[in-house]
């Protein structure tokens, strides 16, 4: 394959790269040529297997938060995920298997025009997908974002202090005096959602988007300062069709 060549100079190994990976990403690695049989995961019983692979190196704490977060969303649909690390078997998968990819940034940027995708899920031709891509500079920009929100609204305090004045109402909203708490885990809830929304889509070979919860169209950056987890989770028609083809019990709350 092209992309085992050596390059003979930097410019080819550019061109290379951003012509090979481009129907990569679009097609999914192999998945119809290859038939490696491997033992079929039993269907219907609430199981989804994740083949996780990571192509950005993520440090584990971030794993951790993340894998934790995104077994959250799916738990609540009576969902259990097992992960497989760095591993892929080199077959079609099973309506209960995915890839999630987390790559860099956004290679595919060409074909679907914005720059502020943070994942995608793309279908092949057989009408299912089975690899979520998630791009972690996108994560980034996002929580450097919150950020910079967060450090405006500190000095709108401080300085509203110091002058002894009240506090203009319009900063609750725009983050609340304790911004600063949510900051450090948000790289990781950032992607894990992302994550989720894709794999849904993946799921429930879904196009189309939500009104509100994990399946709207796209996230606000004052979304990620609140305890409110029900802004991304599964809204109860989701979480029936999840179960209609994925079995699994209904989790009360
Ligand atoms: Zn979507």
């Amino acid at each position: 394959m092209a992309f085992f060549q050596p390059p003979k100079s930097p410019r080819t190994l550019l061109l290379t790269t951003a012509l090979v990976c481009a129907p990569t990403l679009l097609l999914g690695p192999d998945a119809v040529a290859a038939q490696d049989q491997t033992a079929a995961p039993p269907l219907g019983d609430g199981k989804v297997v994740v083949y996780f692979l990571d192509h950005q190196f993520l440090p584990t704490e971030e794993v951790d938060l993340l894998r934790t977060e995104v077994s959250a969303i799916f738990e609540e649909a009576g969902l259990t995920l097992e992960w497989v690390i760095a591993d892929s078997p080199r077959r079609d998968l099973h309506p209960n298997e995915l890839r999630l990819i987390i790559l860099p940034s956004d290679g595919t940027r060409w074909f679907h025009g914005p720059s502020n995708v943070i994942g995608i899920a793309p279908h092949d031709d057989a009408g299912t997908g089975k690899n979520c891509f998630v791009f972690y500079r996108q994560a980034i920009w996002f929580r450097q974002q919150a950020v910079f929100r967060c450090r405006e609204a500190i000095q709108a305090r401080t300085e509203a202090q110091i002058r002894g004045v009240e506090v203009n109402p319009f900063i609750e909203s725009y983050a609340p005096a304790n911004c600063g708490d949510y900051l450090p885990a948000l790289t990781a809830l950032i992607v894990a959602r992302a994550a989720a929304h894709e794999m849904v889509h993946i799921l429930l070979n879904k196009l189309d988007h939500s009104g509100g919860g994990l399946m709207r169209n796209s996230f606000d950056i004052g979304d990620w300062f609140t305890q409110d987890n029900s802004l991304f989770r599964l809204d109860a028609n989701e979480i029936q069709q999840l179960q209609e083809r994925l079995g699994g019990a209904p989790n009360e709350r």
